[in-house]
Formats: structure tokens, sequence, C-alpha cells
């Protein structure tokens, strides 16, 4: 089958490669042009793992193309994908402009019967746009379907959840399209049956629902650590006590700094706003989104308090490990690590950064500094800092020789976003260590520890 994926980023290149790879033609299109050059030479713009050597194979073999050329990208397919950003617009619904942007230079260049499939995460009734948008071009001429196809695959694991899904959701009501559909994803299906057919809107507010009930546990959890904090409890033993119940399970119940990246946040206001526009009260939905902004800011809170005692941020440097939203990916977007770095700076703090794959995309978000400081590896970000903070749990910070980095620094304070560590093992290493509700509460009258 050949198709076309409008939109070449994280989702669009990851389902064009695996697509090419079950033996689809695919054409990935973008209006970027250097992202598409970048593409033609091989260079893959984002880090995904496993992804470069998918899209190299496809390439070389010629079932995988790049394109910023419409006419050429859909005149030679059957079915269009729209996997386009779908940003908060200002009152936080999602910006549906490239949706339709792409719609109508599909609809130009139609030339016979096409599936179009709404990839990108769009509110219900998007469907019903997207057909209103192209028949303003096409009039009663050209004949197509539009079906929801939301996607669930996550940054840093994308390729092994699109080559094997929990589930694949199809919109539509249209027994020609959902034919196409399933033989489309047939190689996707072959262990047991992932196909779930369902119509438009259940389609279309099914990846809403997901994500909103992902970032609920987070933000659950996340305000429950801070009660720890208060009783002197341990949100890791609680996550366990609750975790073990089978109808709670282990999945998505982690305290941190808070959810970032580029579904969670967007996603959770964009169904706010669906709830709004229908004068819908969704007290939920609206919890789940202020808890994270709070929780966004307890590590700065910490340090805060930390420092308070010691004369407060100026002329003190913190080491920041782990830039991007989580570990895997170099998506910076709403990224917690962000939070910090901008609480750091306006109260006159040094901060030494360092990710091991995100560093270009932070660059582009943080204005330049003097008082920012790259850094090639943890150990440099370390050197000369009063604290460091752990932002994104990379697997090569588990285990490290501390000696090493404490007797690096210039303070002993370590503050762990993630939970990575034993609060004993990293007193006993000579840190005052602080993490998420795990009974490490500072008073700003006197430090007290665990
Ligand atoms: P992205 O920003 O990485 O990529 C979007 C691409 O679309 C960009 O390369 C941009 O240049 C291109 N584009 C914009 N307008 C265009 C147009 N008119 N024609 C052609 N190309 C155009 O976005 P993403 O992370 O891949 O997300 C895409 C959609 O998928 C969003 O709706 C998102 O919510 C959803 N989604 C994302 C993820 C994820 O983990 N990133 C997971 C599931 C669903």
């Amino acid at each position: 089958m050949k198709i076309l994926i409008v939109g070449t980023g994280y989702v669009g290149l990851v389902t064009g490669a695996c697509f090419a790879e079950m033996g689809h033609h695919v054409i990935c299109l973008d209006i970027d042009q250097n992202k598409i050059d970048q593409l033609k030479q091989g260079v893959i713009p984002i880090y995904e793992p496993g992804l470069e050597e998918i899209v190299k194979r496809n390439a070389k073999a010629g079932r995988l193309e790049f394109t910023i050329d419409y006419s050429y990208g859909v005149l030679s397919s059957s079915v269009c994908f729209i996997a386009v950003s779908t940003p908060p617009d200002e009152d936080g619904s999602a910006d549906l402009s490239h949706v339709k942007a792409a719609a109508r230079e599909i609809a130009k260049h139609m030339n016979g019967y096409k599936i179009i499939v709404n990839k990108s995460t769009v509110p219900v009734g998007t469907a019903i746009e997207v057909t209103k948008t192209m028949r303003a071009i096409l009039g009663d001429n050209g004949s197509f379907d539009v079906v929801s196809n939301p996607e669930f695959l996550k940054e840093g694991d994308a390729v092994n959840d699109f080559m094997k899904p929990d589930r694949i959701i199809i919109g539509s009501d249209n027994p020609r399209a959902i034919a196409v559909m399933q033989e489309l994803y047939s190689p996707f299906n072959l262990n047991h049956e992932r196909i779930l057919i369902m119509d438009l809107p259940s389609a279309e507010m099914t990846k809403y629902a997901a994500n909103a009930m992902l970032a609920s546990r987070i933000s659950f959890m996340n305000e429950i650590a801070g009660l720890c904090e208060e009783v002197g409890a341990d949100i890791t033993k609680i996550r366990q006590g609750i975790a073990s119940d089978k109808r709670i399970g282990h999945a998505f119940l982690y305290a941190g700094a808070g959810y970032g990246g580029s579904c969670f946040p967007k996603d959770v206001k964009a169904i706010k706003a669906m709830a709004h526009q229908k004068g819908y009260d969704s007290p939920l939905l609206d919890a789940i989104e202020q808890v994270n902004a709070r929780q966004k800011e307890v590590i700065g809170k910490k340090l805060d308090a930390y420092f308070e005692s010691l004369g407060g941020f100026e002329g003190k440097t913190i080491a920041i490990w782990g830039l991007s939203y989580k570990p895997g990916t170099d998506d910076m977007r709403e990224a917690p690590s962000l939070t910090l770095i901008r609480f750091l700076l306006e109260r006159g703090a040094h901060v030494r950064l360092y990710d091991p794959v995100a560093m270009s995309k932070a660059r582009e978000m943080l204005k330049t500094s003097p008082q920012i400081q790259w850094s090639s590896d943890e150990f440099e970000a370390a050197k000369g800092a009063d604290a460091i903070a752990l932002m994104t749990e990379w697997k090569q910070f588990r285990f490290l020789d501390f000696d090493r980095v404490l007797s690096q620094m210039k303070g002993k304070a370590f503050f762990d976003g993630r939970n990575q560590y034993h609060p004993a093992k990293m007193a006993q290493n000579g840190f005052d260590y602080f993490s998420i509700g795990r009974k490490a509460k500072i008073h700003k009258e006197s430090l007290s520890l665990v």
C-alpha cells in the first residue's frame, strides 16, 4: 500500500518508518525543508532509540521517501496520514491550524478516492472539521473518507510501541475505510487481535482520556508524596503498598518533579477546554494540572529552603543532571528542568547543565546567559557546585562514583527529583540528600534530614 505521512516529527517519522519496515511504500512529508534535507542525507533530526537503523534501511530499500512536495506525496498515495503538531491555543484548546493546513493541501492534489487518517491528537469533532476543510476546496468533486487513528506511542520507546501496540484504534463508521485500515495494520496485528473499531467521537476522545488518566496517576502520587513529607511517611513504600493491589497496578505511580513533554500538558489542557466549551464542569481535570504546576516547582522550593540559611542563591552554583522531560528522549517541551533552571537564574544562581542527549534542544530553549554553563558529563557539571539536582532519571546516573562526585563539589547538597537513590546510602556517601515524599521535608528554621 502507498502511504503519505504529513508531518515528520516524533509521531510521523516513527509511523512512516515502521510502516515501511512492514513493506508498505511510505512518503514522509514535512514543511520543514531543513528536516527533510537532513532525512534525505540519513540524518535523523530527533533522538529515538532504534529509529535511525529502520529509517536508513528502508530509505536505502526505496520504501521510505522524504519530500516537501504535497503534489508528489498526495498523487502517489491512497492513504494520507495527518501527523502534524496540535499545540495548545491561547485558551488551552488544541490549535488545529496545522491539521487544517495539511487537509487543504491534500485536497488541492486529490486524484481519486483517498482515506485521510487523523493521527494527530485532536478534539472530538475534528474528523468533521477536516471533511469540511477539504470540501471547501473540492466542492462535490473528490471522494474521500476521514478516519481517526490516534497514536499511543511513548517517546523513548516509540519504535517498540508502534511495532507492538497495546491497541490500534480505528474510528470510523465506513466499512470501506475500516477494511483498508485493517489491511494496513495487519502486520502489527498478527500475534493477537489489537484493532479496536469504534465511532469517530469515541476514537478521538479515547486518546485524551488515556493521557488524562496517566497524568492523573502521576499527579495523584505527587500530591500524596507532599502529604508523606508532612506526616513522615515514605512514598516509595506507599507505591509498593498500593501497586500490589491488582486493581491499581504498578505503572505510572512514581512521585517526582512533575510531568512534562509534548503530550500530557497539552492534552490535559485540551480535554479541559473541550469540557469548558460544552459548559461541563471538570474539577478532576483542573486538579491534575494544578497539582503538576505546583510539583514542577518542588525542587526549586527545596533548594530555596536549603540555601536560605546559607545566604541565598547569590554566588551559588547548582549542577543539573538531566534536562529532557524524561529519559530516552531529547524532547525538552515543558520539561520540569526548565522550570527549575528559570527559577534559579531569576534568583541569581549559576547553573551547570548536563544531559546525555538533549543538550542541543536545551540550548535552543534557554537564552544564552553568563549564569549558564554547559557540561560534557555529570562529573564536569558537579565541579564546584554547591548542590546537584537530578531532574531526569537517565540510566547512566543510577550507579555512580559518588566519592568522585562529592570530592569535586564545593557543597554537599543533593536534590533527587526522581527518587533514584536510597536516602540512607546518600547520607552515608556524605550528602545532604533530599528527595520527593520520603520524609525529607526541609523546615526553614532547622534542617531536618532523614
Ligand atoms: P512534532 O512537533 O515532533 O512534529 C510535527 C511535524 O509536523 C513537524 O515536523 C512540523 O514541521 C510538521 N508540520 C506542521 N505543519 C505541517 C503542515 N501543514 N504540513 C506538513 N508538515 C507540517 O509533533 P509530534 O510530537 O510528532 O506530534 C504530532 C501529533 O501527534 C500531535 O498531535 C501529538 O499530540 C500527537 N502525539 C504525539 C506523541 C509524542 O510522543 N510526541 C504521541 C502520541 C501522539
